[in-house]
């Protein structure tokens, strides 16, 4: 049940959800609610004094497919990613969905949401990253594509600014020959702890021709330059290449931003887990 002193708006194309967002000051986003109610704990759902929800915006709930790349509006549901199986969605995406809340909650819950939460990175956070997903973003006046690290940042920029929302969200078609996710904390509930891991890599003739590496929970890390030391050498990876990368790795994942932790230790094992898999 809603608090009765809430307005909820329903655009019906993506211009009315401009205009509305242009025209009532500070109000407030929301898809498919299920993070918002995550949030909350009292019987009934709390949501600010003017609410626009893009969960009916056809617009926004469509999936389309090229030879390059698959684009999602930001309300296509979790549920309707996964029924896309997985010879048509990225691998990591495809596990990294599977574990997210239960079917019932997925029927509702939409990639837009769960990519904006605020705080905490949720669970496609990190495959998106590494599969270098773009976003396009919509101001009242202008729709922009974005790389996510140019939209999110780890210090503080949150979306949306005020009227902006997602509205579509770009992932590239590689083909990569290991991909890896894995998830940290408990699949279906979120915790303090809960953090994702993607890995991809790509050979050709015994080269490693391109690694991708991401991590999002409490903060979220792609180091480029991490994953051109590791690019170009020859498969199978040795034993020194293993302790010279992993010796390495600690100087690019800041401690700064990313504190000795839980989080930290997990990222670490994974990391050198997942680049076992290349000796
Ligand atoms: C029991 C339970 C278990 C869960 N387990 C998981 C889990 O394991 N992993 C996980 O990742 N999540 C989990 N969730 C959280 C949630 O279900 C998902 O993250 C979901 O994808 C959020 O999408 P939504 O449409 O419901 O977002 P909403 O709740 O509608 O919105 C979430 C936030 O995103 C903003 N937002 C929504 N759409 C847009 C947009 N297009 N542009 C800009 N901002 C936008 C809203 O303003 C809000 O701040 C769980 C939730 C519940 C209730």
């Amino acid at each position: 049940m809603l608090n009765k002193r809430t307005t909820v708006y329903y655009a019906a194309s993506i211009a009315e959800a401009q205009t509305i967002l242009k025209n009532i000051a500070g109000i407030s986003l929301c898809a498919g609610c299920t993070e918002i109610a995550r949030r909350q704990t009292g019987r009934n759902l709390h949501l600010p004094a003017h609410v626009l929800s893009l969960s009916r915006v056809p617009e926004l709930c469509t999936i389309s497919k090229t030879e390059r790349y698959i684009e999602f509006g930001s309300s296509v549901t979790l549920s309707s990613m996964l029924e896309l199986g997985k010879k048509n969605l990225s691998e990591v995406l495809f596990e990294a969905i599977q574990t997210i809340a239960n079917p019932s909650i997925r029927t509702l819950a939409t990639l837009g949401g769960n990519i904006a939460a605020k705080g905490h990175r949720l669970t496609t956070f990190a495959p998106l990253l590494a599969l270098d997903a773009r976003l396009e973003v919509r101001s009242p006046t202008e729709a922009l594509w974005v790389p996510m690290t140019r939209h999110f940042s780890n210090t503080g920029k949150e979306t949306p600014v005020t009227g902006e929302f997602i509205s579509k969200i770009r992932v590239p078609n590689d083909n990569w020959d290991l991909q890896i996710f894995k998830r940290v904390g408990r699949p279906g509930v979120i915790t303090d702890s809960t953090s994702s891991f993607a890995f991809l890599v790509k050979s050709q003739k015994k080269l490693l021709a391109d690694i991708r590496i991401a991590w999002a929970g409490k903060f979220f890390f792609r180091q480029r330059e991490f994953e051109n030391l590791i690019i170009g050498r020859s498969l199978p990876l040795s034993e020194r290449d293993i302790i010279n990368l992993m010796d390495k790795s600690s100087l690019f994942f800041d401690p700064g931003l990313f504190p000795p932790s839980y989080e930290r230790s997990c990222f670490f094992n994974l990391l050198e887990d997942s680049l076992r898999l290349l000796t």
